[in-house]
């Protein structure tokens, strides 16, 4: 019995488990999921820093219409001046350099005028105390939490985990993925084709699907339509992964070796078919060991659909990822093609217009019309209750990225 897409990724998630963890440099650490809480030993910023160029000065100086207040000393960009600022005295200061010890605020340099034996600085006005101090600790206290588990690690959290001394953090391990494509008819580009044959398309799409995701590919391999054969090769391509994943073979034909060949290898489906169009015949499968196969169609955009629909969710699952799907509603702007019984996935390009997310199909929806993938940006899902949804009427997507 086939599944709908829900109870099919509900059983995907039930079967995957956050993997263990490894430390990173910073440098290799971008995209990945932070395997625990980031907590402060220090104060960001570590001491009170001027926000100014200009002058550390007591603010109780400017009280009176006019300061004159002897420079005796410069606090720059990492070097502290290493002298007191007391009444009538002030320290030249850098944006970023510590504010010596006694001073209280910054005049900033426009508002000054320098003597002209530069021995002096004038401040007219008066300054009020804390101005243009940056207190330690003001961007984030000691003991802080700042970054919880899970956290994907983006270009903003790098600079914070640097700023926290933490060079190498520990993040989720990636989930290690095995590619094994099956059809006598396959052949890679570059090589020239027999007769019959036709370009693996599927090998280098999942595998930049697979790497884009956030896993790691440990082999990519192809096998004809021959059970022993296939056996054999899923055998290997299997050693040491937390996932394998297998396009074409699934379905009922005589040439279709991959549901027997994983039985013979001690793995037992947890569903085999989803109503789904394309990509009805996705079968899913895992072992004592924990082992995860996503047996996928072989048309190539059959195997990227369920790819993203339930491969995304279980490598996100793997990496500890909180990637939260919020549910969208869009308006189709053509009639979207439905199929009874399935849910219909419909390539789409997305608009955002004055009432809200507007959608388009791209080109022909067939299972094996593969350009109707490019330039996507949203899958339309059209329930199974429907032939379609006329233009105009609103319809749920999914975005992708
Ligand atoms: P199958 O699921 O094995 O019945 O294959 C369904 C269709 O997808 C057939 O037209 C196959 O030739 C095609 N196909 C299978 N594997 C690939 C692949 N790796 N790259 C491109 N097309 C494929
Ligand atoms: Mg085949």
């Amino acid at each position: 019995m086939a599944v709908s897409i829900h109870e099919a990724r509900a059983a995907v998630l039930e079967h995957v488990a956050v993997l263990g963890s490894e430390e990173v440099g910073l440098d290799d650490a971008l995209g990945r999921a932070l395997a625990d809480d980031a907590t402060a030993p220090n104060h960001v910023p570590p001491f009170d820093a001027s926000a100014m160029d200009g002058y550390a000065i007591v603010a109780a100086d400017t009280a009176s219409a006019t300061a004159r207040l002897e420079l005796i000393g410069e606090s720059k960009a990492g070097s502290a001046a290493g002298v007191v600022v007391t009444v009538g005295s002030a320290v030249r200061i850098s944006t970023g350099a510590p504010v010596p010890e006694g001073a209280d605020a910054i005049v900033q340099q426009e508002l000054t005028t320098l003597d002209d034996d530069a021995t002096h600085v004038v401040v007219d006005g008066a300054i009020r105390r804390g101005l243009h101090v940056r207190p330690a600790g003001e961007d984030i206290r000691a003991g802080e939490l700042v970054i919880h588990a899970g956290s994907l690690l983006g270009p903003a959290e790098l600079g914070v985990l640097a700023s926290l001394n933490i060079p190498r953090p520990c993040v989720v391990r990636r989930p290690r993925v095995a590619l094994a494509g099956t059809g006598d008819e396959l052949t890679d580009p570059g090589k020239p084709l027999p007769p019959g044959g036709i370009r693996d398309s599927n090998g280098p799409a999942l595998g930049g699907a697979v790497h884009r995701a956030g896993g790691e590919l440990t082999t990519r391999v192809r096998v004809g339509d021959d059970l022993d054969a296939t056996v054999a090769v899923l055998r290997a391509a299997l050693r040491d992964v937390d996932m394998l994943i297998t396009t074409g073979g699934v379905s009922v034909g005589p040439h279709d070796h991959v549901r027997p060949a994983l039985a013979q290898l001690g793995f037992r489906e947890v569903f085999a078919g989803v109503k789904l169009k394309p990509g009805r015949p996705t079968t899913f499968a895992v072992n004592d060991e924990g082992v995860l196969v996503f047996a996928l169609p072989g048309n190539p955009v059959s195997a990227l659909m369920a790819f993203r629909l339930f491969v995304v969710p279980a490598l996100d699952a793997m990496l500890g990822r909180e990637r939260v799907v919020h549910p969208t509603m869009a308006t189709a702007d053509e009639e979207l093609p439905g199929a009874r019984g399935r849910t219909t996935i419909v390539r789409c390009r997305s608009s955002l217009q004055d009432d809200g997310w507007h959608v388009r199909p791209t080109r022909s929806q067939d299972s094996h019309i593969l350009t109707s993938m490019l330039g996507i940006d949203a899958l339309a899902l059209v329930p199974g209750d429907r032939d379609a949804i006329a233009a105009g009427e609103p319809v749920e997507i999914e975005f992708v990225g």
